[in-house]
């Protein structure tokens, strides 16, 4: 297991780039403690792939290099530099079974058969599949044939790190819940530096301890799935992250004051905006808005009500804003015109996209 640090990474695909748009990656610095489990979170396109690539040296940076534990790597090939990695979907070999399947990584590396004999075993009762390990993988569903490929991934000890692109699109809804927790076990265990690269939310923060959420080929912020639910430093992590997301809204400040749909709200503290800042938000998740007809709360008109499965969602109009509530459980379901109540301490101001640091 290794640390590994991206410093001053930057890549194009163009041959010869002459703007930051010919860009995928844009300048990045990233320092990932050996053992840790990180996430790459973001949209299609935004560059998860192609960092994943330059790190397992598939594809050689335009810029900037890759350190393992300190020592620079960035010209080393992909065989060379100690990596597993798990794609989405299997690499394995139809004609073996799945013992032999989950073996030959550790045969390749002249580990003593009983010692393989131990790993396969335990990690093939991990991932469920100790039933089939004399049956041909090609016998097999798809769902267990990208468990083998799982299998493969985690089979070694002492590789550098494990890279995971996506790699459970191809399992069923019901088996994926299954397979996330078994891979957060799995990391316990075995304590590998483990990065997953994911576009799906719940994937990237049942997994990971700290998510990097990218946009645009930049990293917007990296952060445990608390803070990043809790305090979004940008507005697009607290649109990105949370279902629905946060509520984004344009204000303006007056001291101590937020400004919103003609109302005046105390969030009971100052903020010191940039002063070249042009455009003022109001970020607020929807678990922290409370229904309240208090003489306090800002007067709101119900629109919808959303029956989200676990919990129900009121969609609100403030003034010409909109805004959605998630609605605690056993609560009366609002109608007509009523009020609302944000918790302060978990209200945020943004300027031009990024949170405003709170000043006592
Ligand atoms: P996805 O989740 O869809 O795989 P991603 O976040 O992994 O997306 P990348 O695949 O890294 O994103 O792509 C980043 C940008 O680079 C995109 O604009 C993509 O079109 C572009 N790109 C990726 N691979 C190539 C390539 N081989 N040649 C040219 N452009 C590419």
């Amino acid at each position: 297991m290794a640390q590994i640090d991206l410093k001053n990474i930057a890549h194009s695909y163009a041959a010869a780039p002459s703007s930051e748009d010919d860009f995928a990656l844009k300048k990045l610095d990233v320092s990932w403690q050996d053992g840790g489990a990180y996430a790459l979170l973001g949209p299609s396109g935004c560059g998860k792939t192609t960092l994943l690539n330059i790190i397992s040296g598939l594809l050689h940076p335009t810029q900037g290099a890759v350190l393992f534990d300190g020592a620079d790597i960035t010209p080393k090939p992909p065989e060379a530099r100690n990596i597993a990695q798990v794609f989405q979907f299997p690499v394995i070999y139809d004609t073996m079974t799945v013992y032999q399947n989950l073996a030959f990584p550790l045969q390749n590396r002249k580990v003593p058969k009983r010692q393989i004999d131990v790993r396969v075993r335990r990690l093939a009762d991990m991932l469920e599949l100790s039933k089939y390990l004399s049956r041909k993988a090609r016998d097999l569903s798809a769902d267990e044939k990208q468990k083998i490929s799982l299998g493969r991934g985690l089979i070694r000890e002492d590789v550098a790190a494990i890279l995971f692109d996506e790699p459970l699109t191809v399992i069923d809804p019901q088996l994926k819940w299954s397979l996330r927790s078994q891979l957060k076990r799995l990391h316990a265990e075995f304590n590998h530096t483990m990065i997953y690269v994911t576009h799906d939310q719940t994937e990237a923060l049942t997994f990971a301890d700290q998510v990097i959420v990218m946009s645009e080929g930049e990293i917007v912020q990296t952060a445990s799935p608390q803070e990043l639910f809790e305090r979004p430093a940008h507005t697009f992590v607290g649109r990105f992250i949370g279902s629905p997301g946060m509520n984004v809204l344009p204000c303006a400040i007056d001291n101590t004051n937020v400004i919103l749909a003609g109302h005046a709200i105390n969030i009971g503290r100052n903020v010191t905006l940039p002063s070249d800042a042009e455009r003022i938000e109001l970020g607020v998740r929807p678990e922290f808005v409370k229904i309240s007809t208090d003489e306090n709360a800002l007067p709101a008109t119900v629109e919808a009500i959303e029956d989200a499965g676990r919990y129900r969602i009121a969609r609100l109009r403030l003034h010409d804003l909109q805004l959605a509530v998630i609605l605690p459980d056993g609560a009366a379901l609002p109608s007509g015109t009523t009020g609302v109540i944000f918790d302060t301490e978990n209200t945020h101001i943004y300027a031009d996209g990024h949170l405003v640091e709170r000043r006592a």
